[in-house]
């Protein structure tokens, strides 16, 4: 079993790490250092709860710059209120008023969720309401009565479709600015060319760790010689920036003496030392995504049932999106008397969402992050290490209740030499179709010229450019064409699933295209872990179509429609019930955009091959084909000849077609393509000519 260094003691000469069981020796690092916090809340009354936290005492500060600026950035650390209180603070002062909206943005669905939710509570009110919430694919709010909004960024920058100044609303709060997510950034970029068209329009830009002053730079008008320096309307148009002080607790650092093998394993054995050794206080482990949490509540599982006396008292709860409702709430109720709660958690709890009484804190140091290439075309999802910032993010979790150690499962020297200091914005590292096609949709047409807060490569722009052209979605002059070009963009699907949905009205299968595009947007439809791997798989090859994972989807939705949507049906498949019920209300929502931009619904029976068409009429770039003679089943892409593989989840795996398409990549060890479709490579020709036209001879072997 792993054992730790007594933080303050001298090093010990010789201790034996039992690597077969992942455990993890640590060494303290040079500093602790301290986090804001509000002390406990006990049973206090929600009022009492709402002014001990630290944004409390600057309530009126708050109010007084809102009214008297254009543009006020707050930063304070995770915890003190800045998402819950301050839109209520607003609405108190009087800002949702006369029929004016405030509007809360955030980065992720789940934290848009959590907090409305928070927030009607301690309103009192009904959520959806006077408090409501929009996320893609789920609008719980009432024209009629509510004044607050809490959405996701991508779903304001889809408001301004329709309403371009966004004129329902008088205070925009952009909350988690330091994230840098990409529809944070342009949306940043627009709400600066609205203020100059509605200069009483309010912003304000909240953060943990921002860098106030580059972003209050990006905020400050240039000047004009003859204009007076300030106000216009009496408006100070210079931002002004608060700064949230919090009262911090010691959170004593760790590092691993050696490089863990394996975190997943040295994140559970970590947690069963703690809970051995260290008194009472919630753990947060912070892993990468939701396949590693559920790998890791398995081990949990196994060894709360072997091993009883090691891991009584443990409740282990995993948190990331795509997490139903009741499992959400479990995770923000305290556990049980006498039990220790440990939520193990994607980087959702970094700085979205704040769980009372955690005292422990275990960070892998990895993160799932986009990442894009524009020489190859290729963005994919890796697994890679987080920054210094994010590190020291996540141990502050540890020190809001009272003082917290936090463990790390990387040695000082990667902490140091390896992780990079900040972040990079994310519109830096992805993909740029859905900017592009949504910066068009606004009018903006030059692009490289828009006022960014990080500007995007012109690389990456000018593959964009290209992908959109050769999916007929942009004309010559780089215009969006009609109608593909604006059906693209009504659609709030990536660019290449929206084409696919629009090629298929005209192939006459939307109705199973649209399941397909359903089933592509949940995390995924199966059950899946360590430990039931040959039952699922087993279970995956009764639906198992020879075209492939997008056919296989419609066969699990036939099943599950046949079963009348039984959960027990779902159950026994190892199909997840709660994803199959998202399937469900997403092809709801998108038959009805397709019926309001004018697509045909229709069913192609049993024709698949006008299905794989309309497949292929949107992932035409993501064409491999395989290697000969590799025997470990290597694909190469078209373009870009990158090395991919054929993800173990999908229905194709281990059959390895010669010509296959794939939806995404993620990373781990290799490239793998997830959601794959065999394809006769003549298709491609005739689906992106311009585009494949020099790949030519290529095809025909
Ligand atoms: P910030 O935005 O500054 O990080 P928040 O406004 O999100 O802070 O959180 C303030 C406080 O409200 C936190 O102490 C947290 O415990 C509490 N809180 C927020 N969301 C919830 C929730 N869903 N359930 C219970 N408590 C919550
Ligand atoms: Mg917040």
């Amino acid at each position: 079993m792993a054992q730790f260094w007594k933080p303050g003691t001298e090093k010990p000469e010789a201790q034996v790490v039992d690597d077969e069981e992942g455990g993890v020796l640590f060494i303290p690092g040079a500093s602790s250092f301290s986090s804001s916090s509000s002390s406990g809340y006990g049973y206090a009354s929600i009022d009492k709860q709402r002014q001990r936290l630290p944004v409390y005492k600057y309530r009126n500060a708050i109010l007084y710059l809102v009214e008297t600026h254009s543009t006020t950035i707050i930063v304070g650390e995770t915890g003190s209120g800045k998402t819950t209180q301050i839109p209520q603070y607003l609405i108190e002062a009087g800002w949702a008023s006369g029929g004016r909206l405030i509007a809360c943005t955030q980065p992720r669905r789940l934290a848009v969720q959590a907090v409305s939710s928070r927030v009607a509570q301690e309103m009192g009110v009904k959520l959806g309401d006077q408090v409501g919430y929009t996320i893609r694919f789920e609008d719980v709010t009432n024209q009629d009565e509510t004044v607050l909004k809490f959405v996701t960024d991508g779903v304001l920058l889809r408001e301004m479709m329709n309403d371009p100044l966004l004129t329902k609303y008088s205070v925009v709060m952009v909350d988690e600015a330091h994230e840098r997510s990409i529809s944070t950034d342009i949306l940043l970029g627009l709400l600066k060319k609205i203020q100059k068209r509605r200069p009483e329009l309010r912003l304000i830009i909240a953060s943990a760790t921002i860098e106030a002053k580059s972003m209050a730079d990006f905020f400050r008008p240039r000047k004009k010689r003859r204009e007076p320096e300030n106000d216009v309307n009496g408006l100070k148009v210079e931002p002004a920036i608060l700064s949230v002080e919090g009262r911090g607790f010691n959170v004593q650092i760790n590092f691993a003496e050696e490089p863990v093998q394996d975190y997943v394993q040295a994140a559970v054995s970590t947690v069963l030392l703690i809970h051995e050794r260290e008194s009472t206080g919630d753990v947060l482990v912070f892993l990468t995504g939701q396949d590693d949490i559920d790998a890791a509540v398995h081990l949990f599982n196994e060894e709360i049932q072997n091993n009883r006396k090691h891991s009584s008292g443990l409740v282990v709860l995993p948190l990331y999106s795509g997490l139903p409702r009741a499992d959400q709430e479990l995770v923000f109720s305290p556990a049980p008397r006498g039990k220790r709660k440990v939520v193990i958690s994607t980087n959702i709890a970094e700085t979205s969402l704040t769980l009372e009484g955690i005292v422990y804190v275990v960070d892998s140091g990895f993160s799932k992050q986009r990442f894009y290439n524009p020489i190859s075309d290729i963005e994919n999802l890796v697994v890679a290490p987080i920054s210094r910032a994010s590190a020291r993010q996540r141990a502050g979790r540890a020190g809001r209740v009272r003082p917290g150690k936090c463990y790390r499962l990387y040695t000082e020297e990667f902490f140091l030499n390896h992780m990079s200091n900040e972040g990079i914005p994310e519109i830096q590292r992805s993909n740029l179709v859905s900017c592009v096609i949504q910066l068009k949709a606004l009018g903006i047409d030059n692009i490289l010229g828009f006022d960014w807060p990080a500007s995007p490569s012109p690389e990456a722009m000018i593959r964009a450019l290209e992908v959109l052209y050769s999916l007929g979605i942009l004309d010559d002059d780089a215009k969006l064409t009609s109608p593909t070009g604006f059906q693209v963009a009504e659609i709030p699907l990536d660019p290449m699933i929206s084409k696919m949905i629009i090629a298929s009205s005209q192939l006459g299968c939307s109705e199973e295209i649209i399941t397909i595009a359903a089933a592509l947007s949940v995390q995924s439809i199966w059950i899946s872990g360590r430990g039931i791997q040959k039952e699922s798989d087993e279970a995956k090859l009764r639906f198992a179509a020879a075209e492939g994972d997008h056919v296989t989807f419609l066969n699990v939705y036939k099943g599950f429609h046949q079963s009348r949507k039984s959960s027990q049906w779902c159950h026994k498949n190892f199909v997840n019930y709660h994803a199959m019920k998202k399937v469900l209300e997403v092809r709801e929502q998108l038959r009805r955009i397709a019926q309001r931009i004018g697509l045909v619904l229709k069913s192609c029976e049993s024709d698949m091959q006008v299905v794989k068409k309309a497949v292929i009429a949107g992932f035409f770039a993501n064409a491999c084909r395989l290697e000969p003679y590799s025997p470990d089943g290597m694909y190469k892409t078209l373009r870009g000849s990158e090395e991919v593989y054929i993800h173990p989840s999908s229905v194709l795996f281990r059959v390895n077609p010669k010509w296959v398409i794939f939806n995404s990549l993620v990373s781990t060890d290799r490239k793998y393509m997830r959601n794959v479709m065999t394809i006769d490579p003549s298709w491609l020709l005739e689906a992106a000519p311009h585009f494949y036209k020099l790949q030519q001879p290529n095809l025909l072997h």
